[in-house]
């Protein structure tokens, strides 16, 4: 089975313009991707998509039909994730058929990842890739909106949230490094003191009130995090440039063996 890659991560981090970097990367090595774009706010994909979720299902036949009876249906964004969840299996029905002659597929995925990765129905969409096929997560981080500590510690939050919630492998893709190179984010997932000297520097800068509360959060959290980066694998990338990109190939091979070894076995168990 060809792998799947889902891409999620913060609006604006860079997913449409990554996938399409990737797309562009796999046509030239003539191993053609499959696109999957669930993201219904798209105006315009700047790829030729192959499913597309805008095409499938009649918006609003789906509200009227599949709204009211959901409680989540206050978050702004949602209807269209339990629209996509009624129309997952058609979906993998046309993967599982294509599946011999494409060399991956290709995931995008809407822009409020707090409805896709959250509700009910995007676990839905997220379980059924996955059951079908060995699927990874691509978290891109917008590198140059993550240089002080607290906007690297929410994306932090937000991406370890993902990976306890979905259980599948997870990639963190430190983008837009053409303009703001990732080292200093690398360092701060491999070496604790870097990070706790990097909050103290902040903290001195500002007023005094908030003082030592980041530290001695970030102390107690310090066992959990390490847990977290180590179940990650790392990459700097430009998907303006294309900077980095064979690397991020390397590391969904690795993480496909991953999948492999502890998420398959899981899910053969829970059958
Ligand atoms: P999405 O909301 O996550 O799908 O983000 P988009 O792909 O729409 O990108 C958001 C903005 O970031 C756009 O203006 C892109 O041109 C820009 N962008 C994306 N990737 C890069 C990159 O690698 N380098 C630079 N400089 N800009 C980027
Ligand atoms: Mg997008």
């Amino acid at each position: 089975q060809p792998p799947a890659i889902m891409v999620v991560g913060m609006a604006g981090s860079g997913k449409t313009t990554f996938m399409q970097r990737l797309n562009a990367h796999l046509h030239e090595k003539k191993e053609p991707p499959y696109i999957v774009n669930l993201d219904p706010a798209v105006k315009n994909v700047p790829f030729d998509r192959h499913i597309d979720i805008r095409d499938s299902v009649n918006y609003k036949q789906v509200m009227k039909q599949y709204v009211p009876s959901d409680p989540s249906v206050k978050v702004r964004g949602l209807p269209v994730v339990v629209r996509l969840a009624n129309g997952i299996d058609q979906v993998i029905g046309i993967l599982e058929k294509r599946a011999p002659t494409i060399s991956r597929i290709l995931v995008d995925t809407p822009g409020q990842i707090e409805c896709f990765v959250w509700s009910a129905s995007g676990a839905i969409v997220t379980d059924a890739l996955a059951s079908s096929f060995p699927t990874v997560l691509a978290y891109v981080i917008d590198t140059p909106r993550t240089t002080s500590t607290s906007t690297f510690m929410s994306n932090m939050l937000y991406a370890c949230s993902i990976l306890y919630k979905t259980k599948l492998p997870m990639i963190i893709v430190f983008n837009k490094t053409d303009v703001q190179d990732a080292a200093f984010a690398k360092e701060w997932m491999t070496d604790f003191e870097a990070f706790q000297a990097a909050l103290r520097q902040e903290e001195e800068k500002e007023d005094g009130s908030n003082s030592g509360y980041m530290s001695s959060l970030m102390n107690s959290m310090s066992l959990m995090l390490d847990e977290f980066y180590n179940h990650l694998d790392v990459v700097s990338v430009s998907s303006m440039t294309g900077a980095g990109i064979d690397d991020f190939f390397k590391a969904v091979d690795s993480k496909v063996e991953e999948y492999k070894k502890d998420y398959l076995p899981e899910l053969e168990k829970a059958r």
